[in-house]
C-alpha cells in the first residue's frame, strides 16, 4: 500500500476532515441530526472508500473521530471505536452513484409525515428545487418483511434503499427518516437542511387550503449556489 492508500487521516487534506466536522455540527445545529443520524464524504484519495465519524452524537465530533470505510461499509481503521450501524446507507449509495460524493442520513422530523402518507414531498420553494415533482419513499417491509427492526443494517437493505433513490437527491424511509445525496459535502448539507425546511413549508401551505402551486419542471432545474450558506453555517458552528 502506498502512503496515499493508507486509511486514516494523517495524509488527508485537513480541509476535507475539517469540513466533515463542520457538516456534523451544522446538521446538528439545524435539527436535521440529533443524537442520531450521520453524514459521510467519499474519500478524495480513493473513490472506493468513504469517511465518516465514529458513532457518537454529531454535535460532538472532532477530527480524531474520523474512520475510513470501504464501499461494503467495512471499517478500515476503527481501532475499537464504535461505527454507525446504518452506515450501509452510505456505502451502497456510493456504489450505485459515481456522481455522489456526500450522503446524509437523518430522522429530520417534518419529513417523516410525508413518508407515511400518500402526499409526496415535492419542491415548494426555490431552495427546495432539488426535490423535484415528488420524492420516492422506500418501504423496508418490502425488503425485510413485516417483522423488521426499521434499520438499514445490511448491504442488501442499503442497496435496495440506494435503488429507490435512483438518480434523485432524496429518498424517504417510511416511518424512519431520509437519505440525501449530493455531488459534494456542502451541497449534501444544503439539501438536508432545505429538505426539512421544504417539508415545513409544504405542510403550512396545505394547511392554508386550496390548490398549492409547486415549482414547475423548469423551476426545479434551478442551479443553486451553496457557497454562501455553507460559509455562514461554518461560522455559526465556530469553524471559519
Ligand atoms: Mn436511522
Amino acid at each position: 500500500m502506498s502512503q496515499a492508500d493508507q486509511p486514516g487521516y494523517a495524509d488527508l487534506d485537513p480541509a476535507i476532515a475539517g469540513d466533515l466536522v463542520a457538516a456534523n455540527r451544522i446538521l446538528a445545529r439545524h435539527g436535521v441530526l440529533d443524537s442520531f443520524g450521520h453524514v459521510s464524504v467519499r474519500d478524495p484519495r480513493n473513490p472506493a472508500r468513504y469517511l465518516q465519524m465514529q458513532a457518537i452524537a454529531p454535535r460532538d465530533v472532532a477530527i480524531d473521530d474520523l474512520i475510513t470505510f470501504d464501499l461494503d461499509s467495512n471499517a478500515l481503521d476503527a481501532r475499537g471505536r464504535p461505527v454507525y450501524r446504518e452506515r450501509f446507507i452510505h456505502g451502497e449509495i456510493y456504489k450505485l452513484r459515481a456522481d455522489v460524493n456526500a450522503v446524509v442520513h437523518s430522522h429530520s422530523p417534518t419529513v417523516i409525515p410525508f413518508s407515511v402518507t400518500e402526499k409526496p414531498l415535492r419542491a415548494i420553494f426555490h431552495n427546495g428545487h432539488f426535490l423535484g415533482g415528488s420524492t420516492p419513499v422506500w418501504e423496508i417491509r418490502k425488503h425485510a418483511g413485516e417483522n423488521n427492526n426499521m434499520l438499514v443494517l445490511s448491504q442488501e437493505l442499503g442497496r435496495s434503499l440506494a435503488l429507490a433513490l435512483g438518480q434523485g437527491s432524496v429518498v424517504l424511509m417510511r416511518g424512519h427518516g431520509n437519505a440525501v445525496a449530493g455531488p459534494d459535502l456542502k451541497t449534501a448539507v444544503f439539501r438536508a437542511v432545505y429538505t426539512e425546511v421544504n417539508a415545513k413549508l409544504q405542510m403550512q401551505a396545505v394547511l392554508l387550503g386550496g390548490p398549492v402551486k409547486f415549482l414547475n419542471e423548469f423551476e426545479q432545474r434551478k442551479q443553486q449556489n451553496v457557497d454562501r450558506p455553507w460559509a455562514m453555517w461554518k461560522k455559526e458552528v465556530g469553524m471559519e
